[in-house]
């Protein structure tokens, strides 16, 4: 079986080709600039013994070019894998927002795309170019099955007392304010992953996932669903990140915008764009972030110990939420691959369970691994996680439940 996966966002899309009988990648890339004067594709062919990459630089003018060019790549006579492109079985689509309406992956057809839009004014910079991705993959694969998967589904099983915040009831019942969590593929992805390394059946473990990249999210996983999560009705909410706030008092905003008179819109740009790591200490990514550190930048060690601390906190409060907890997950870019960031969270918490083996942290990680030691009662484990492949994953369900 052969889906495509789909994550269109508003001047990128990102796709892979899986072979779902291997669990195997066999082509992906990303198209950038959609718009601009000069667009970019990067596209690579994992089928050979190698991994090949191909550049093209052309104008992209919109979401259907995009995609056309994608259809082209994957049938090429050099870059592609297949031969047409009927051969493909299905559609995935990564959808950020699904609202209420959404618990689980859906087959879409008109009524759906409605229920869709209707949660746009909830995330209006990424469902409109979700919903414009599969508009387009529907003109451009006639005949083959479209299927939403959404970013939110996996916290739809948080209760109200963890979902709603402590605002008039109204605004919940009248305009749906409440936390729906995002970053919900990965969460399940590794929660499942991790199972299957721990030896045990998801639905007899307790787990904090940890997804720390641009974005960062931190869930607790009981017996598989979803309890609690640290983002809230947007992505802004939870632990510090790349560029963005975290929770912080709410008053903050009224107080700076008298002092500033900045306007909602500058506010908006502050707190997602100009904040967080890069608010703290002026760099993002973590990398640059320790280099700084280590050559004397007193900002840079703050920036760490302040996303650490945050990181820690939410553990120690999903521990006391879950009562009983078998694994904590790291998993995304920093997750996956930051020595430091994961021995800052896990310190001193040994009185909760947790001891990590420093020399089984050490390094980069990009295979599932163990990293506690053999006298810790909460098992550490970093799962690279693979969005796609969930998505892929929950599509051949789908297809394979209305084959019986
Ligand atoms: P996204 O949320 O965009 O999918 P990723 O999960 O790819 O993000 O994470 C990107 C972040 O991971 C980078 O901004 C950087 O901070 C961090 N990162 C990537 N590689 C490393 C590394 N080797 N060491 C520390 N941090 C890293």
């Amino acid at each position: 079986m052969i889906v495509l996966v789909i994550n269109a966002g508003s001047s990128s899309l990102k796709y892979q080709l899986l072979n779902m009988q291997e669990n195997k990648v066999m082509a992906g890339g990303v198209v950038e600039r959609i718009g601009d004067t000069l667009g970019v594709v990067t596209h690579k062919k994992l089928t050979g013994a190698a991994p090949e990459k191909f550049v093209r630089e052309e104008k992209i003018a919109d979401h259907r070019d995009a995609m056309h060019l994608v259809a082209d790549l994957i049938i090429d006579e050099h870059a592609g894998v297949i031969k047409n492109k009927d051969e493909i079985n299905a559609i995935g689509h990564r959808v950020v927002q699904g609202g209420e309406d959404f618990r689980a992956a859906t087959v879409i057809d008109a009524d759906i795309k409605k229920s869709i839009e209707k949660n746009n004014p909830l995330a209006p910079l990424h469902n409109p170019p979700n919903l414009m991705g599969i508009d387009v993959a529907e003109a451009l694969f006639p005949g083959i099955i479209n299927i939403a998967v959404f970013d939110t589904e996996f916290h739809q099983t948080m209760p109200a007392k963890a979902f709603l915040y402590a605002l008039p009831y109204e605004f919940y019942e009248k305009m749906r304010v409440r936390r729906y969590g995002f970053h919900g593929t990965s969460h399940k992805y590794v929660a499942r992953a991790a199972a299957v390394h721990m030896d045990k059946p998801v639905d007899e473990l307790n787990l904090i996932t940890v997804h720390l990249g641009n974005g960062c999210s931190i869930s607790a996983v009981e017996k598989g669903r979803c309890i609690d999560t640290s983002m809230g009705m947007t992505p802004l909410a939870g632990v510090m990140m790349g560029t963005r706030t975290g929770d912080i008092d709410p008053a903050i905003q009224r107080y700076v915008m008298e002092n500033t008179g900045m306007g909602v819109d500058e506010m908006d740009t502050l707190f997602n764009k100009k904040s967080g790591l890069k608010g703290i200490c002026g760099m993002n990514d973590m990398r640059d972030i320790h280099d700084a550190g280590e050559n004397g930048n007193q900002r840079a060690k703050l920036a760490v110990d302040m996303f650490t601390y945050q990181v820690k906190k939410y553990i120690g409060a999903y521990m006391a939420a879950l009562g009983r907890v078998d694994g904590i997950i790291f998993t995304a870019g920093i997750g996956e691959n930051d020595d430091i960031v994961r021995a800052g969270v896990c310190a001193d918490l040994s009185g909760l369970g947790m001891e990590l083996d420093l020399e089984k942290n050490r390094g980069r990680i990009s295979e599932p691994k163990a990293l506690h030691t053999p006298e810790s009662r909460v098992q550490i484990w970093v799962i690279p996680t693979n969005e796609e492949l969930q998505i892929a994953q929950e599509v051949v369900d789908i297809l394979q439940a209305q084959k019986k």
